[in-house]
């Protein structure tokens, strides 16, 4: 099997253009045995909390984008926030990841707050961030607020497809910017595209996979684009499954050690999507967490799944998957292993 780290981007290209060729079945072989040496079976799980469906961009693939009119907008209070997590932390989890648009309502001092109620109520939890671009300084305050994980996809790492799914006011240089930041002052990164967005190439996703050998993250999230009716890609054809089980396990051998969720998107596409991404390399789920009048309104793409179940339905049906597949899902935060032995070390 070729080496993946040592490939040009003509290579990387040709490689992802080929689905992998020759190559394929060992390196789906390949990428099993090394999320094996890293993780053993154990599949990490992290409560999914949607909190706010406001979002000042507008990304031209997002179904909560700015200018939808037909989403129907909400938030979360403080409150039904730490509802969320103590329902979360009773079915397990020791993960709670708070996702939203880009909503200015959510000040720094309002982020603070809620990170700091959540690690006060839950101290043997971790709280990730998902709620887009900020300045290095609102980084650091929540993360001396105790947040110490932080998702935000690059979504590509190619100055021109980037400006193709973004309006002009959104810049590629910041995007990165802020990934930057956020590994500088010591979050658990997580990066992550999209399979399949319109107008991707082969050599744009070589790109997304050089730049992520430079990054370096804790954690990537990839998933197949799926067309939202209400923005303008509306009329675009999703990206495959087969090509998100590719990257996911070309990611697996690039960055061996990384933590590489199951996603939503790919368990819409395909019902055993999930299963299949666990068997390409992947070792997190992310079950949803939010409650369930709200889950419908979150909307990023058509035919979202597990929109009408109870939280603890999907506990129980996300540990039941895994077990099929022939993993274990573990109960405890699981922190990326070297950040945890840096951190260790640091007494932080
Ligand atoms: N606002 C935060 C941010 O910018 O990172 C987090 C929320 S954003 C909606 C979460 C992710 O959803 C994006 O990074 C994007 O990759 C994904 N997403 C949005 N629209 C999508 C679509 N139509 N199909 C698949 N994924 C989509």
């Amino acid at each position: 099997m070729r080496d993946l780290a040592r490939m040009t981007r003509a290579e990387l290209a040709e490689f992802i253009r080929d689905g992998g060729g020759a190559d394929y079945a060992e390196l789906m072989r390949e990428a099993d045995r090394l999320r094996h040496l890293s993780y053993d079976n154990e599949v990490y799980t992290r409560g999914l909390i949607e909190f706010t469906n406001f979002c000042k961009n507008d990304c031209l693939y997002c179904g909560i984008r700015r200018s939808n009119p037909y989403a129907e907008r909400y938030r979360l209070t403080q409150r039904q926030i730490l509802e969320c997590c103590s329902l979360g932390w009773e079915l397990g989890y020791r993960t709670f990841v708070l996702q939203g648009g880009e909503d200015p309502y959510f000040t720094d001092e309002r982020i603070e707050r809620i990170v700091y109620s959540i690690r006060s109520t839950h101290p043997d939890c971790a709280v990730t961030l998902s709620i887009g671009e900020r300045s290095r300084e609102s980084y650091q305050r929540f993360y001396n607020a105790g947040a110490q994980r932080y998702l935000l996809r690059h979504e590509t790492a190619n100055d021109e497809h980037y400006h193709k799914l973004h309006p002009a006011a959104m810049s590629p240089e910041n995007r990165k910017r802020c990934l930057w930041d956020l590994r500088d002052i010591g979050y658990q990164v997580g990066a992550g595209f999209m399979v399949g967005s319109p107008f991707q190439t082969p050599e744009y996703l070589a790109d997304d996979l050089l730049f992520l050998q430079e990054l370096q993250p804790h954690m990537v999230g990839i998933g197949p684009f799926i067309p939202q009716k209400d923005t303008p890609f509306g009329t675009f054809p999703s990206g495959t499954v087969e090509q998100t089980l590719l990257l996911l396990a070309m990611l697996r051998m690039l960055l061996p050690t990384a933590l590489l969720p199951a996603t939503t998107a790919v368990g819409t596409l395909d019902p055993l999507g999930r299963e299949k991404a666990l068997k390409a390399g992947a070792n997190v789920v992310m079950p949803n967490l939010s409650p369930t009048d709200v889950r419908k309104k979150y909307l990023l793409y058509d035919n979202k799944i597990c929109t009408g179940d109870e939280a603890a339905e999907c506990r129980f049906c996300i540990q039941g998957r895994v077990e099929r597949a022939g993993f274990r899902l573990t109960v405890s935060r699981g922190d990326h292993k070297e950040w945890r032995m840096q951190h260790d070390a640091i007494g932080s």
